[in-house]
């Protein structure tokens, strides 16, 4: 049968548009092509303006890799932080582990798409600030800076210093940086419940515009009254109400022991039934954290025991420098640092809070680290020289 006129010039439309489809979807196949082109080529430029791994920096990736891996099974009898790896001669363990993880996500970015990395030099690592706030501050007697030891003896070793000889008088030092959206406490001073002259944190926050809601993290030291009762409010409900908590696990074990009270001498055994009574309150926006963890990202627990047995320092880099929040391991200007190997008035373990002073104070001063004590004049912030055998403070 003869096709009819009609038929043939349908089937022509119809192989015309068929053929219009296929050149549009050839088309559209090519379109795409070259977007993933362009795109790959943004992602690589976007990552060596990044430094990320090329093939040079991958391999300096993996052996900051190895340098973490080093500094965190370090055969120290005591983790303290500075028995890193012996390719950097053990310094600089933080600085290395940050260069690593940076690189890490870098390294992921370049994986898993550009998505991952930031859009712009203002997504980088957001500079922190530190500033320390006073929760107030007493005064002690000459004989309660050092334990057993002689008055004289002590009253020699500060006028030698140039020190005031008579009544001590000590400060608490509550550090605050703010990094970004973070506002991070160590510490929360002693509430208005220990002695007379504290609990002036929240006022002294409030001055430096941060209000209680604003704070993000609290990182505890340790569970000494004056570090910790400031944790709660008059109504007894965290004073931080949006803030997670971290205590190391070593701290929290302590002071829940079914023996503390039998260790602690009776005169101390307000410490443990306050430590405990606020811990169970946090207890729920509570994490434990470990030695050689970050309980907030970018700020490193170093494990300094014997004032308690979970004391805890942080390094953490603040106003462009790397600088250790040391709590209690240094109470005094003088003594902690002309005699270290001297046990401080509230020391439950003085030969191990020895051996943890010489080792901060020493890394402090090879490292030029900054310190933050909690107990120390003026804020507390200064640096550590040698002296000799010994060491000095000195404020900055
Ligand atoms: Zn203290």
């Amino acid at each position: 049968m003869e096709p009819s006129e009609g038929s043939t010039l349908l089937d022509s439309v119809v192989i015309t548009l068929w053929g219009c489809l296929i050149v549009a979807g050839v088309t559209l196949e090519v379109i795409r092509g070259w977007q993933k082109l362009h795109l790959f080529r943004e992602q690589r430029q976007s990552l060596r303006s990044w430094g990320a791994p090329t093939r040079l920096g991958r391999e300096r990736l993996r052996v900051q890799r190895g340098n973490v891996a080093a500094a965190t099974h370090c055969d120290s009898k005591y983790d303290i932080g500075i028995c890193a790896d012996k390719s950097t001669g053990g310094k600089n363990m933080t600085l290395s582990r940050r260069r690593a993880v940076l690189g890490a996500t870098l390294l992921g970015g370049a994986l898993f798409g550009s998505r991952m990395l930031p859009d712009s030099a203002d997504a980088q690592p957001a500079s922190a600030r530190l500033t320390t706030i006073l929760d107030g501050g007493f005064s002690v007697s000459v004989a309660s800076t050092a334990a057993n030891r002689d008055p004289n003896q002590i009253r020699e070793l500060l006028q030698s210093a140039g020190h005031p000889t008579d009544l001590a008088s000590t400060v608490l030092n509550v550090s605050l940086i703010r990094r970004g959206s973070d506002v991070i406490l160590f510490d929360c001073g002693a509430g208005k419940n220990f002695v007379p002259g504290t609990g002036k944190l929240v006022d002294g926050l409030t001055a430096a515009g941060v209000e209680p809601e604003d704070v993000t993290h609290v990182v505890f030291t340790h569970a000494h009254p004056d570090h910790l009762w400031g944790a709660l409010d008059e109504f007894d409900t965290p004073a931080f109400p949006k803030a997670s908590y971290h205590v190391s696990a070593a701290e929290w074990d302590d002071w829940f022991a079914t023996d503390i009270y039998q260790r602690l001498p009776e005169d101390r055994h307000s410490f443990a039934a306050g430590a405990q009574r606020i811990l169970k309150v946090l207890e729920p926006v509570t994490k434990r954290f470990k030695p050689g963890s970050e309980p907030v990202p970018g700020v490193l627990a170093v494990a300094a025991p014997g004032h308690t047995a979970g004391h805890f320092a942080f390094e953490v880099m603040a106003d462009g420098g790397p600088t250790l929040i040391g709590g209690d391991a240094m109470t005094h200007p003088v003594i902690s640092f002309l005699r270290p190997d001297w046990a401080g008035g509230f020391d439950s373990d003085p030969a191990q809070a020895a051996i943890t002073r010489k080792a901060l104070l020493d890394r402090a001063a090879t490292d030029r680290l900054r310190l933050v004590g909690y107990h120390l004049p003026n804020g507390g912030a200064g640096y550590v020289e040698r002296r000799g055998a010994a060491y000095r403070f000195v404020q900055g």
